[in-house]
């Protein structure tokens, strides 16, 4: 049923209709979730009837599969991504075996930003780091579309500081804090953009993630696992305690979610 329906008498009413648009805008895009995860990409969940209806042409819907790299370093980017129920972390690496999550993706947001930046290639790599579905749309309607100057163009404005201000904290966070508080701001994260308390994650990769060696990955899940925060049982974790794990997490999570959920909203 019509949200306006139950919310005002008014035969035409602009608040209304906004939330009529917002509401078949999400349930178009529910349909292109997988495994009953109910997550949309909210950039494009944002934007006006009249512009989405634009983009739909344009945007195809396509399953990441965890492990997958869409993009190395120096890459020509084709496709943007807009992860629904997906996660694409974007890698700096250091060398053959030694690299580092410089930034994470999820249905906040779009990877491939630098098309949007006027630059071609990418700088770094972009791994699918949560299975599920993204919207993928070519790199010449991503620059058709945002050169109209228009709500897309605005949101992706947005979305480049919300970004900076994630890769900026993480730069932070990696230099000072704790492994444990920074496993736990992870985790968050994680559990945010995939809508899923319980994900498939081995130490190795989470020792690359966040730049640490595997024992120092060992001792932090230990640490939160005896404080009953998490359950991390061959190679998958379980969030047992979000708000323990909020309050085990360093003050990163709390600023760039702030801040994401800003240009949100
Ligand atoms: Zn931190």
């Amino acid at each position: 049923m019509c949200v306006a329906a139950q919310t005002c008498d008014a035969a035409y009413c602009l608040v209304c209709c906004a939330l009529c648009v917002q509401e078949s805008i999400t349930l178009t895009l529910l349909n292109s979730s997988t495994n009953g995860k109910s997550s949309v990409n909210r950039l494009l969940a944002t934007l006006p009837k009249n512009e989405y209806k634009r983009l739909l042409p344009k945007l195809t819907t396509v399953s990441l599969v965890l492990g997958e790299e869409l993009y190395e370093p120096g890459d020509v980017i084709k496709y943007v991504y807009f992860p629904n129920d997906s996660i694409i972390s974007l890698i700096s690496e250091l060398s053959e075996t030694s690299w580092l999550e410089v930034g994470m993706v999820g249905n906040e947001g779009m990877a491939g930003l630098a098309v949007f930046m006027g630059v071609a290639s990418s700088s770094t790599s972009a791994l699918v780091q949560g299975s599920g579905t993204a919207m993928r749309m070519s790199s010449a309607s991503v620059r058709t579309e945002a050169n109209r100057l228009g709500n897309f163009h605005r949101l992706l404005h947005r979305y480049s500081h919300s970004l900076l201000t994630q890769i900026s904290q993480s730069a932070v966070c990696n230099r000072f804090h704790l492994v444990d508080a920074r496993l736990a701001r992870w985790l968050l994260m994680t559990n945010d953009r995939l809508g899923l308390e319980e994900f498939p994650l081995t130490q190795e990769f989470l020792s690359s993630m966040l730049g640490v060696r595997r024992e120092g990955v060992s001792k932090a899940a230990g640490a939160l696992q005896s404080g009953k925060l998490i359950r991390y049982t061959r190679g998958v974790i379980t969030i047992l305690n979000r708000r323990g794990l909020e309050a085990k997490s360093c003050h990163c999570y709390a600023i760039v979610k702030a801040e994401t959920d800003a240009y949100l909203n």
